[in-house]
């Protein structure tokens, strides 16, 4: 059996210390070589060998429940939206039931409480007294086995597993409570006078509140999956299909590869495809985040999702299911939602020691009050272990991560950016040093002739026809340029022999029987031209940006050919909003310096290197990191993934800047849309506000739970002559994790500090 990757949906997972146990469980099956679960979602992801069954049943005997809706690879069909839809309909049943219990128990606890306030009679001094008391006991207790059976069953699972966890606290906590009352009610005889107090509101109102917490974490975090629902509603149900000459409407899942099929104005585009008919604007905003529709046709390729705004266009379709952009994107985004941060390994670490300390704590405090305590010492000690329990759950702790990750990842999508990793993104906030590729990142990347400069007695057609039948060997996008310059110019391009390219130097061959070199200077000087003659012209053109490529027939020197390739017209805005973040930029280039210099200034860049051959780029990279780091410091690298991959991944993070929807999402760590350089900085801004967003969540956890505990145990006694009401206790609990979940929620509303200008519209100027 091949490793592979599967996800299973949890269920029981009530509290951050099961992560742990749950991931060890699962580690701890034969072949199983990665296992991260994910409270946010409760899902949990398994890499290895293991048979779905055997995955099941490890985690159904470490206490919990697990079903098995597919590998995460198969998006196929419906299967994936039957699977979401099911996961909310559980969820909206969970939710109902929690608030209708909440109801109940609040219902009985909050008369008490009141009552309790008003009279100041919870003492069980006479028969009558005892016969009232008892009967609400019995009441009690009922609505603690209905409405919070749940923690008991979860108790008893974990007294047989041998794992305390939330509901361990919950149960104990309010059972001793009850417990203790009954004792009050049934043998008063046995406890001072002044301890026959009873404690049913207490678990009434805990059981309440928390049911109450849970239910509203759930709704909250409803919303945290809400990227990832906007990116399925993309997908449209069905596709009209052209088949004998007829159109017709079929579901989107019954389209095949090759299959014409035709998209009308204000459609959205079913699979992806290439157009080979009509031409029509094309609004991507969806997916990469730019606003201006795109103008498409015949040969464009198109992206399910995406909205075919004014024309109709006709369309061979090339991707279907699982392989569409918009598929792949779905899947990635899951995929890092849940993924975990580093920070996140942390909390989960903290909180699986966390439930065995409490009980240790509330032990102690319990025997403190016991033989150290003033009396009625028997009450106290029911109180202080009670409020212990209940305050103590890291239930915040566990979510605080997860939460911030699921929200962060789902914005960072919807703003055109693609985080691979949790880690990526926490990477990114620290991220103090940026290189950028100078080609098809700060410029656009489709570089153009706009000069040809002979010497005696070439002309410049004839100059032209040779270079580009020599480029038409290399794939560099100077090649594409002079190319595409002899084509517009109706140039019959002829046979190559003995191509050969020189990385990050140019190219040669033979073209006619002509001896043809062709590329910077550095190669004419290599190969011993004198190129005196022809430097003037090269370093004006340079000054300018542009980038001189020099040519050599049958070894003379013949002319200069010059190809410009115009820095984005956001790069500048986007590189001051770097440099606002406190992060340094530095450019990366193969051109020559001077060129490299003009470019540099034009962006507002302050370091720069020229004439790095492209098998160094990544030195670099490490070399910067070499230099900054023990300074913690870190260097990440923006390029076009194309080759710029060893240099994307030696870096800390690596973003790969795409051209529209057309991008290879495997290749870096974030992958943006947008063809700007704002991307970057959105990025960065969004990692910073997430882990901001992440340490107040973890911040608040750990404060409600440092201070919670000592009072609970009662610190405050000495001053205040009061202990801290288990109702109280119970309502903080509860309110932590709303607290959390909520917090994490703001992040939707995250706006980069700088919007990409509509008019800002890239056109490359005409060929010369
Ligand atoms: P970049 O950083 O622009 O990707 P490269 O390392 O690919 O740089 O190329 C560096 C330089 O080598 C170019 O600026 C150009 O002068 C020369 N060069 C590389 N490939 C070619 C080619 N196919 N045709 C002409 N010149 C080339
Ligand atoms: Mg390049």
């Amino acid at each position: 059996m091949t490793a592979r990757e599967t996800e299973l949906r949890l269920s029981g997972l009530r509290c951050a210390g099961c992560v742990g146990k749950v991931e060890k469980a699962l580690l701890a099956v034969t072949g199983v070589t990665e296992a991260s679960v994910n409270l946010a979602d409760r899902t949990a992801r398994v890499v290895g060998t293991a048979s779905s069954d055997e995955l099941v049943s490890a985690v159904e005997n470490a206490g919990f429940k697990a079903r098995f809706p597919g590998t995460v690879q198969s998006l196929e069909d419906d299967s994936f939206e039957q699977q979401q839809a099911q996961q909310e309909a559980d969820d909206r049943r969970r939710y109902h039931y929690l608030l209708k219990h909440s109801a109940i128990a609040l219902g009985l606890g909050i008369p008490l409480m009141i009552w309790g306030m008003v009279t100041k009679q919870m003492g069980v001094n006479n028969l009558q007294e005892q016969m009232a008391w008892g009967v609400v006991g019995v009441v009690t207790g009922l609505i603690l086995y209905f409405s919070g059976g749940h923690f008991f069953t979860g108790l008893w699972q974990s007294l047989k597993h041998r794992n305390a966890n939330m509901d361990t606290l919950v149960a104990l906590g309010t059972g001793a409570a009850w417990l203790f009352s009954m004792i009050v009610v049934l043998f008063p005889e046995w406890l001072p006078a002044n301890a026959r107090h009873v404690y049913f509101e207490a678990s009434a109102m805990i059981i309440g509140l928390i049911n109450l917490g849970h239910a509203l974490e759930l709704r909250a975090r409803g919303k945290t999956s809400e990227a990832v629902k906007r990116l399925l509603g993309l997908q449209t149900k069905t596709a009209r299909v052209i088949r004998d000459g007829k159109e017709l409407d079929i579901p989107v899942q019954q389209v095949h590869k090759g299959d014409t099929l035709r998209v009308r104005p204000g459609e959205k585009i079913p699979v992806d495809g290439r157009i080979v008919g009509g031409n029509s604007f094309v609004d991507e905003s969806m997916l990469t985040g730019e606003p201006v529709p795109v103008e498409k046709r015949a040969g464009d390729a198109i992206t399910a999702g995406t909205l075919n705004k004014n024309g109709s266009l006709l369309f061979t379709a090339e991707k279907i299911g699982s392989e569409t952009t918009l598929a792949q994107i779905i899947a990635l985004v899951k995929k890092a939602q849940s993924s975990k941060m580093p920070i996140a390994r942390l909390a989960d670490k903290i909180s699986g020691i966390f439930v065995p300390s409490v009980i240790l704590i509330a032990m102690i405090a319990a025997a403190v009050w016991f033989f150290a305590g003033p009396e009625p010492r028997v009450a106290h000690v029911l109180v202080v272990t009670t409020t212990v329990l209940i305050i103590a759950c890291p239930c915040a702790l566990g979510l605080a991560t997860p939460m911030s990750v699921m929200v962060g990842v789902g914005k960072a999508a919807e703003l055109g950016i693609l985080i691979r990793k949790g880690d990526a993104l926490q990477q990114a906030s620290k991220l103090t040093t940026l290189v950028l590729d100078k080609t098809g990142t700060i410029t656009e990347g489709r570089p153009t002739v706009t000069r040809i400069a002979t010497l005696e007695p070439y002309t410049e057609v004839e100059l032209l026809t040779l270079a580009a039948s020599l480029e038409q060997g290399s794939e560099h996008p100077l090649a594409e340029a002079i190319v595409a310059s002899a084509k517009s110019r109706q140039i019959a391009l002829k046979a190559i022999e003995g191509f050969q390219a020189i990385p990050g130097h140019g190219v040669s061959g033979k073209v006619d029987g002509q001896v043809l070199l062709l590329g910077n200077k550095k190669l004419m000087i290599d190969h011993g031209f004198n190129v005196e003659s022809l430097v003037d012209k090269a370093e004006q053109l340079a000054e300018q940006g542009q980038t001189p490529i020099f040519m050599a027939i049958d070894h003379h020197l013949a002319g200069i050919i010059s190809v410009s390739d115009p820095i984005r017209c956001d790069s500048q805005a986007a590189i001051k909003r770097l440099h606002k973040l406190g992060i340094k930029v530095v450019m990366l280039t193969g051109d020559n310096r001077l060129t490299a210099q003009a470019i540099a200034r034009q962006a507002g860049i302050d370091e720069f290197h020229a004439e790095v051959l492209p098998e160094d780029k990544a030195a670099h990279v490490q070399q910067l990191q070499q230099r900054l780091s023990g300074k913690g410091h870190k260097v990440g690298m923006a390029g076009d993934g194309i080759n710029d991959a060893p240099a994307l991944a030696q870096s800390d993070v690596g973003f790969a800047i795409g051209t529209g929807t057309d991008v290879a999402i495997e290749s870096a760590d974030v992958t943006l849309m947008g063809a700007s350089l704002h991307g970057v900085a959105d990025a960065i801004e969004l990692s910073k506000a997430t882990l901001r967003n992440i340490k107040q969540n973890l911040f608040g956890a750990f404060i409600y739970n440092s201070l919670g505990i000592p009072i609970a145990a009662g610190i405050l006694f000495p001053f205040t002559g009061m202990l801290l009401n288990p109702v109280i206790a119970g309502g903080a609990m509860a309110l932590s994790s709303v607290t959390v979940v909520s917090n994490a929620n703001r992040l939707r509303w995250f706006k980069p500090s700088a919007h990409k200008q509509s008019h800002c519209q890239s056109g490359s100027p005409g060929t010369v």
